[in-house]
C-alpha cells in the first residue's frame, strides 16, 4: 500500500562551470557565482578562486561546458 513516491520538488541536477554534472545533489552545497546575469556553480572552492581571480579567462577557458550550465541534462 505504500508505493508513495516523492517528487521531485526542485531539478536533482546540475552543472558546474568547469563541466562536472553532478546528480541528486543540492547545489546549495556548491561554491557559486553571479556572471552575466546567470549563476554559475563550481565544484569546489579552488574553482571558485580560479573564476574570481579572472572570470572572464576562466568563462572563456570553459566555455564549452558553459552552455550546458543551468540547463537541464537530458
Ligand atoms: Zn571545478
Amino acid at each position: 500500500m505504500d508505493k508513495a513516491k516523492i517528487p521531485a520538488i526542485r531539478p536533482s541536477h546540475f552543472v558546474t562551470l568547469c563541466g562536472r554534472i553532478f546528480h541528486n545533489t543540492d547545489p546549495t552545497y556548491f561554491p557559486c557565482a553571479a556572471y552575466r546575469g546567470r549563476t554559475i556553480f563550481f565544484c569546489t572552492d579552488s574553482c571558485l578562486e580560479a573564476f574570481h581571480s579572472d572570470p572572464k579567462r576562466f568563462y572563456v577557458a570553459h566555455r564549452k561546458s558553459a552552455h550546458k550550465v543551468n540547463v537541464p541534462v537530458k
